[in-house]
């Protein structure tokens, strides 16, 4: 297809596709799909080989949140049945973050429910920025705590802090319909304050909230201009309770589709898969990371995962390899704007199987069907 031919000579130049060539990737068919993997494939390789990042999730605080983000299952007058709690202590925070550092993450993802954080907040964080830092040299730590106000970003990045997350979620035209209690601008305001701090900017989207294919464009491009190291791509997990719960609007097919558009449009950046893989991606998983770069190990803020230990099989399964302390995760080009200024960050990656290990713990006698009075497996 010359779409996609163009498409992978542009991205191995580090040049965006225009928004008509980002439209038709989302709009070519399911005929067409492992043709649009493997060009988007083309260009993740170019940048980031078969190396994925994995990056660990902490809610230091859950629920409760006086905003009223439509898709999130901490908003205001949420119903959902999630944990609510206040914050974690920086030694709670720093038990939970070292389980998934011993996993294989070397990415730690610091989140709290709320608008932003009050100056205690920020301290408060801080300590546990210390704490973990303390514990596990060369870690990254990002931070992901709402809106910021003047000055907190700067002390977040003197704790420790060495990126910041704050994601668009969608386009500027649609971003009334699904918040209303903060704008758009708000949210690139604290993109930018967090980048202009020196915290690597982490900003990314979410899919499935009822956008068009122009919105999620739309997004990904402006995503684009705010220069982030770091795009997580969320599939949204229509929350029972939330305005949402009923927009169960994506395939996996579609989703790898958004993820190679992604790609394009960002080449030498790290995409990140995040809440939403398991839903909605499936068994398609796999496909999936010859797209993104990095992947969240375990659990997500409110919902499970799938088992870290399936996440590092599927990946070494699949022909990658995860991502160590002593691999830079961003292009050289990049770095001197990212976390890794002055070397490599993270801790040893603990041992990943093979594919080519042994795996007898999945040969199972069968023990029911016939020959036995067990009802057998359909
Ligand atoms: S996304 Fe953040 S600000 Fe919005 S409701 Fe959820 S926790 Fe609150």
């Amino acid at each position: 297809m010359d779409l996609l031919n163009t498409l992978v000579d542009k991205g191995l130049r580090r040049e965006p596709p225009t928004r008509e060539e980002a439209l038709a990737v989302l709009a070519t068919s399911d005929d067409d799909l492992l043709d649009v993997v493997a060009a988007a494939g083309k260009v993740r390789r170019h940048w980031f080989g078969r190396r994925v990042k994995l990056n660990y999730l902490v809610n230091l605080k859950s629920g409760l949140c006086p905003e009223d983000c439509s898709y999130c299952s901490q908003r205001l007058g949420s119903k959902a049945g999630i944990l609510k709690y206040t914050w974690l202590k920086p030694e709670e925070a720093a038990e939970v973050a070292a389980a998934g550092l011993a996993g294989g993450a070397k990415r730690v993802c610091l989140v709290a429910s709320g608008r932003g954080p009050t100056d205690r907040d920020v301290e408060r964080v801080s300590k546990t920025i210390r704490a973990i830092k303390e514990q596990h040299e060369g870690v990254e730590v990002c931070a992901c705590l709402g809106l910021l106000s003047e000055g907190q970003a700067e002390r977040l990045r003197e704790a420790g802090a060495d990126a910041y997350n704050h994601n668009l979620n969608t386009s500027e035209g649609m971003y009334g319909d699904i918040t209303t209690t903060h704008t758009y601008a708000d949210r690139v305001d604290t993109v930018n304050k967090a980048h202009a701090a020196g915290l690597s900017p982490c900003s990314g989207l979410i899919a499935g909230m009822g956008e068009s294919d122009e919105d999620l464009v739309d997004v990904v491009f402006a995503l684009r201009e705010l220069n982030p190291d770091s795009v997580p791509v969320n599939f949204l997990i229509p929350f029972e309770g939330t305005p949402l719960a009923q927009e169960w609007n994506l395939t996996p097919q579609r989703c790898l589709r958004i993820l190679a558009m992604v790609r394009f449009v960002h080449p030498d950046v790290e995409v990140r898969i995040a809440g939403g893989r398991e839903v909605h991606l499936r068994t398609l998983q796999p496909l999936a990371l010859h797209l993104a770069n990095s992947i969240f190990l375990g659990d997500y803020l409110t919902s499970e995962g799938q088992a870290g230990r399936a996440d590092l099989e599927m990946i070494a399964d699949a022909g990658f390899e995860v991502e160590g302390a002593d691999q830079v995760t961003l292009p050289e080009h990049r770095v001197p704007g990212g976390c890794h200024e002055g070397g490599a960050c993270g801790t040893p990656a603990s041992p990943v199987p093979s594919a080519s290990t042994p795996r007898t713990d999945l040969v199972a006698v069968r023990r029911r069907g016939a020959g036995t009075d067990v009802a057998p497996n359909a």
